[in-house]
């Protein structure tokens, strides 16, 4: 049987390479076409949720298939839950993943307390109306320098206790088995299997 197929709306390579993988033998996730040429929606919510529904709503008004859109990032308890929906652009306007690292460790530098959580929340919908939300969680703790070049984002500074590593040291097929992106993509493929949606 063929695998239903999902349209993704995201320029992160990363995030990408996750969802396929996650996905892998159960749906096939492409991106959207033409994405390129769709102007990007400005993320006004407060929430992840917000943020990822915004994004389906609007990204299915471009296809008649299935969309996926997803927002995620890092919240750090020490900083009051920041950088959270302000994740990828931390550091700013043309922020990098590379300036955001930088500016978590200045702002934890000399804080004892390191605990983080990744959120992600991917969020479906065709012809422009939604049929659910996913989320998903990982605990973790940020170091005070960067170990690993897998993975993206915080990943060299989020420690994963089990793993004994951080996100950036361990393989994407590992990251995932315990990821809030790989979790957030199961539970929707359980959702789609029993047609909860
Ligand atoms: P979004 O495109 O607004 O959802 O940005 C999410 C941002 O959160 C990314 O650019 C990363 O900085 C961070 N982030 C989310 N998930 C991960 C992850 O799995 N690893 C590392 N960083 C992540």
């Amino acid at each position: 049987m063929e695998k239903p197929v999902l349209f993704c709306a995201t320029s992160n390579a990363g995030k990408l390479r996750e969802f396929r993988s996650a996905a892998a033998g159960s749906l096939t996730i492409e991106t959207l076409p033409g994405l390129a040429d769709i102007r990007v929606p400005e993320e006004t919510g407060n929430t992840f949720e917000a943020n990822a529904i915004l994004k389906a709503v609007y990204y299915g008004g471009f296809t008649d298939g299935m969309i996926l859109a997803e927002d995620s990032g890092l919240e750090v308890e020490a900083l009051g839950g920041a950088p959270g929906v302000y994740s990828a652009r931390f550091a700013g306007a043309g922020a990098t993943d590379e300036t955001n690292n930088a500016l978590l460790l200045e702002k934890l530098q000399g804080v004892t307390d390191r605990r983080a959580r990744y959120v992600c929340v991917i969020a479906l919908a065709r012809r422009g109306v939604m049929i659910g939300t996913y989320c998903a969680t990982v605990e973790g703790e940020i170091l005070t320098e960067r170990r690993g070049n897998s993975g993206f984002g915080y990943d060299p500074l989020f420690y994963y206790p089990p793993f004994g590593c951080t996100f950036g040291e361990a393989s994407m097929e590992k990251k995932q088995t315990v990821s809030h992106r790989g979790e957030a993509v199961r539970r929707m493929i359980g959702c789609l299997n029993a047609r909860e949606c």
